[in-house]
């Protein structure tokens, strides 16, 4: 029988990809989406394979009729530029809509999946971050709305694992990066690849020394569905352990564009994470996963998107 997985958030970046490979392994997928931060658009061309869409926002009820082996609770707005200027919605998808995703897993009896985060650790005072470390979040900067949300929905998971006996997944998701990332999400990858392909300023926030890690999409979508098939409900880090600094991603991107933009530096934003780096040894151990698409690999893939889509929007708007 054709297993069913139901993913809130499909229509976005990462579920979307997660939406596409579990429909090449033969489970069948109802995608659930407000579209807020979302596009039918990544996902129309899964529905005639198995993916049925529903437009919904799932800090209401959630209704499915038909049975599910897993609940995948993705939706939310992910950017920081995007949680700032969808800071309820975000508190609701993090509180309400992982209450009501929990409830549709119980009612199930389905394994539920949490898309948690890095940024349960804030600006960490740990580096590398491990799963054992608590973190350094604070509640009421303009990052707390996500952050929070996160941690919230990380305690109402284990809360109905504990109490209910739900099966769960945490993965906390480091920086991930790829196609169908919106071109104007704010965040650090779209913005470069986009100014750089139109020789604009490059815009580094403060001095550029702050770091991420970079994990491509495929590698994250493998990491999830291996933690799917997994026998842990202790969370578990997925990303890609390659630190570098903002500011050489920015000469990266750049260079690969063959562009001729300069960097500009601007403000730091507040909170803004020093250092980012997940330690992988869980994943490694539990999963036999890590991370294989090189930067350099991952970014030209993402360069050709991002190329192809600024193609296709008239020059005014592009400007
Ligand atoms: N950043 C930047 N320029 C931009 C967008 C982001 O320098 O145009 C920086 C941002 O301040 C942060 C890093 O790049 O230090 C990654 O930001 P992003 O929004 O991609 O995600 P975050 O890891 O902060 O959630």
């Amino acid at each position: 029988m054709k297993r069913t997985v139901v993913i809130t958030g499909a229509a976005g970046f990462i579920g979307s990809h997660l939406s596409e490979a579990l429909i090449a392994r033969g489970y069948a997928v109802v995608g659930i989406d407000n579209l807020l931060t979302g596009d039918a658009a990544n996902v129309d061309h899964l529905t005639a394979r198995g993916f049925r869409f529903v437009e919904q926002d799932v800090t209401n009820h959630i209704r499915v009729d038909e049975p599910v082996d897993f609940v995948l609770h993705w939706a939310s707005p992910a950017s920081p530029a995007d949680y700032l200027n969808f800071p309820i919605p975000t508190l609701k998808v993090g509180a309400l809509g992982t209450h009501n995703a929990l409830g549709l897993a119980l009612a199930k009896q389905a394994t539920f999946v949490l898309a948690s985060t890095s940024e349960v650790y804030g600006d960490p005072l740990e580096h590398p971050q491990s799963e054992a470390y608590w973190g350094n979040v604070n509640p009421i900067g303009p990052r707390g709305v996500y952050d929070e949300a996160k941690r919230f929905a990380e305690a109402m998971t284990t809360a109905y694992h504990r109490y209910h006996g739900l099966d769960i997944r945490i993965a906390r998701i480091f920086n991930t990066y790829g196609p169908r990332m919106r071109i104007d999400d704010g965040r650090a990858v779209p913005n470069f690849i986009a100014q750089a392909l139109r020789g604009q300023d490059v815009t580094v926030y403060g001095d550029g020394e702050q770091t991420r890690s970079l994990c491509y999409v495929s590698d994250l979508v493998d990491g999830v569905i291996r933690l799917m098939h997994a026998q842990t409900t202790e969370p578990v880090n997925l990303g890609n352990p390659l630190e570098l600094s903002v500011a050489a991603l920015a000469r990266r991107i750049i260079a690969a564009t063959g562009s001729r933009s300069t960097i500009v530096h601007k403000p730091l934003p507040v909170d803004d994470p020093r250092v980012r780096q997940p330690d992988i040894a869980r994943a490694r151990e539990l999963l036999a996963w890590e991370p294989r698409v090189p930067l350099a690999e991952g970014l030209a893939a993402t360069i050709e998107y991002f190329r192809a889509k600024l193609g296709r929007i008239p020059a005014s708007a592009a400007d």
